[in-house]
């Protein structure tokens, strides 16, 4: 079971659960925080688009 959690939203999503929740999960995006990866939600990612690619510390959202 593999289970994504937001890191700014805190939703969450089984991949494993059945194929709608495996083609959902594909969409999500990982990043990496304080050496450590982290995934945020198709929504959040697209807010944040810009400061994940620029590798900024999410303190300030
Ligand atoms: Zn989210």
């Amino acid at each position: 079971m593999t289970v994504l959690t937001c890191y700014r939203c805190g939703t969450s999503l089984d991949s494993d659960a059945d194929e709608q929740s495996g083609m959902a999960a594909l969409s999500w995006v990982s990043a990496r925080e304080r050496g450590r990866d982290v995934f945020f939600c198709p929504q959040c990612a697209r807010d944040n688009l810009r400061s994940i690619e620029g590798k900024l510390d999410s303190d300030w959202w």
